[in-house]
C-alpha cells in the first residue's frame, strides 16, 4: 500500500516537473516528447487484449441474462443520468457567466474539422458494430470490439462446458494484463512528466500558454468551474449516496488513474490504471469494474458532453445569436450523442462537435476559437471522464449488491 502512495507521489513530482520545464524552456521541451509518446503508446498497447479479455470475463461473471439486463439498466441509468446532469450543469453555467458575450470572432474553419461536417446521429449509430473486427482493432475503434465482446461473452456462458475453458482463457489473458499494467505504471513518473512538458512547451510555454489562456479566459473559467461542480457535486454526491462510499478517501485511491488522465488526454490510454485503481485500492467488486469500466471509458463522457454544450452556447454568444429553447433543448441532446460518439482520445470531443454545432445552425469557425486553448481544457474534461467511470464502478456494484438478486460481489 505505502509503495503504491510512493508511486503516486512520484507521479504528481512528474506533472509539477514537466508543467514547470515545459512553462521554463518553452518550445526545447519537445526534445521528450518522443518519451511521452512511448508511455502513451505502451498503455495503448494494453487497451485491446484488456478490453475483450475483461469484457469476456465480465459478461460471463454475471451469469445468466437477467443478472446481465439488470446491470446493464443499472449501467445504462448510471451513464445516461450523469452525462445529462453534466449538461445541465454546464448549460446554466454558460449561461450565467455569458462567456462569449463581447468576444470577437476571428478565426476561420480548422483543418481538423473540415470534411467532418456530414457526420450525423445515424454515423453515431453505425459505430457500434464494424464489418472487420481486426481492422477496428488496428485503428483503436473501441465501440465494435465492445459489442462483439458482450455477445461473444454472453454466447459463451449459454455453451456450458464447452464455454468455460475458453472464459477460463480469458481470465489468464485478464490477469496477465493487470499485472502488466503494474510494471508499466512503475515509469508513469516519467512518462507524465514527458507529456505535459512537451505539450506545454509546444503550446509556446508558459507565457503563451497564459495570453491564449486569457484571451478567452471567462470561457475556460466556464468550463472548469461547470466541471468542478459536476465532480464535486454531483459525482461525489452520488457516489456518497448511492455508493456508500467516503469520496475523499476514493478520490485519493483513484488519484494514478486521475494523474494519468491529466497527462494523457485520453480515456481509453488510462483505462488499464483506472481499472487497476478500481479493483486493487478501491475494491470495488471486479465483476462491475470489467462490466462497467471498458465500457464507460468508450461512452460515459461527462466531461466531454458538458464541455460540447459550453462551448456550443459559447460560440452562440460571441457570434450575437440568441439560441432559443428549442435551440437549447437541441444541443443538450447532440452534446449528448457527440460524447457518446467521440473516442476516448485527445481532443476527439472538438471533432465531434462539428454534429453539436450544425444541429442548430452555428458556423464551424467557431471552433477555431477554442483550438488554441483545448489541448489545456481537454486534459481538465478527460480526468472529470475517467472520475466518472470511476465513481460509476462504485455506485453500479452498490446497487446491484442490492438490487439484483445475489449480487457479484466475491
Ligand atoms: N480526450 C477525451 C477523452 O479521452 C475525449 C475528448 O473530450 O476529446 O476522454
Amino acid at each position: 500500500m505505502k509503495s503504491k502512495n510512493t508511486l503516486l507521489y512520484f507521479m504528481l513530482g512528474g506533472i509539477f516537473l514537466g508543467v514547470f520545464c515545459g512553462w521554463t524552456f518553452g518550445k526545447e521541451m519537445e526534445v521528450v516528447a518522443w518519451i511521452g509518446d512511448m508511455f502513451l503508446d505502451v498503455l495503448k498497447m494494453l487497451v485491446i487484449p484488456l478490453i475483450v479479455s475483461s469484457m469476456i470475463v465480465g459478461i460471463s461473471g454475471l451469469g445468466d441474462i437477467r443478472k446481465v439486463g439488470k446491470t446493464g439498466g443499472i449501467t445504462l441509468a448510471y451513464f445516461c443520468g450523469t452525462t445529462a446532469l453534466a449538461v445541465m450543469i454546464g448549460m446554466i453555467m454558460v449561461n450565467l457567466i455569458q462567456p462569449g458575450v463581447g468576444v470577437e470572432l476571428t478565426s476561420e474553419v480548422p483543418e481538423r474539422v473540415t470534411g467532418k461536417d456530414d457526420t450525423g446521429i445515424t454515423d453515431i449509430l453505425r459505430s457500434f458494430v464494424s464489418p472487420n473486427l481486426i481492422s477496428s482493432m488496428a485503428n483503436m475503434d473501441i465501440l465494435p470490439i465492445i459489442v462483439f465482446a458482450l455477445l461473444f461473452g454472453g454466447t459463451l456462458t449459454t455453451l456450458g462446458e464447452p464455454g468455460k475453458p475458453v472464459i477460463a482463457f480469458f481470465e489468464g489473458v485478464n490477469l496477465a494484463i493487470m499485472k502488466m499494467v503494474h510494471l508499466v505504471m512503475l515509469i508513469s513518473p516519467i512518462g507524465v512528466f514527458a507529456l505535459i512538458s512537451s505539450k506545454l512547451g509546444a503550446a509556446g510555454g508558459g507565457e503563451l500558454f497564459l495570453a491564449e489562456l486569457m484571451k478567452v479566459g471567462k470561457y475556460a473559467f466556464t468550463v472548469i468551474s461547470a466541471l468542478l461542480i459536476h465532480s464535486v457535486v454531483i459525482l461525489s454526491g452520488l457516489l456518497f449516496i448511492l455508493g456508500k462510499r467516503n469520496p475523499w478517501d476514493f478520490f485519493k485511491n483513484t488519484s494514478e488513474a486521475l494523474t494519468t488522465a491529466f497527462s494523457t488526454a485520453s480515456s481509453s490510454a488510462t483505462l488499464p490504471v483506472t481499472m487497476g485503481c478500481a479493483v486493487e485500492k478501491n475494491k470495488v467488486c471486479p465483476k462491475a469494474v470489467q462490466f462497467v469500466l471498458p465500457i464507460g471509458a468508450t461512452v460515459n463522457m461527462d466531461g466531454t458532453a458538458m464541455y460540447e454544450s459550453v462551448a456550443a452556447i459559447f460560440i452562440a454568444q460571441m457570434m450575437g445569436i440568441d439560441l432559443s429553447l428549442m435551440d437549447q433543448a437541441i444541443i443538450f441532446l447532440t452534446a449528448t450523442l457527440a460524447a457518446i460518439g467521440a473516442a476516448g482520445i485527445p481532443e476527439a470531443g472538438l471533432v465531434t462537435m462539428v454534429m453539436v454545432l450544425q444541429s442548430v445552425g452555428l458556423p464551424l469557425e467557431g471552433i477555431g476559437m477554442l483550438l488554441s486553448i483545448d489541448w489545456f481544457l481537454d486534459r481538465c474534461r478527460t480526468t472529470v471522464n475517467v472520475w466518472g467511470d470511476s465513481v460509476g464502478t462504485a455506485v453500479v456494484a452498490a446497487l446491484e449488491e442490492k438490487y439484483v438478486e445475489g449480487g457479484n460481489s466475491r
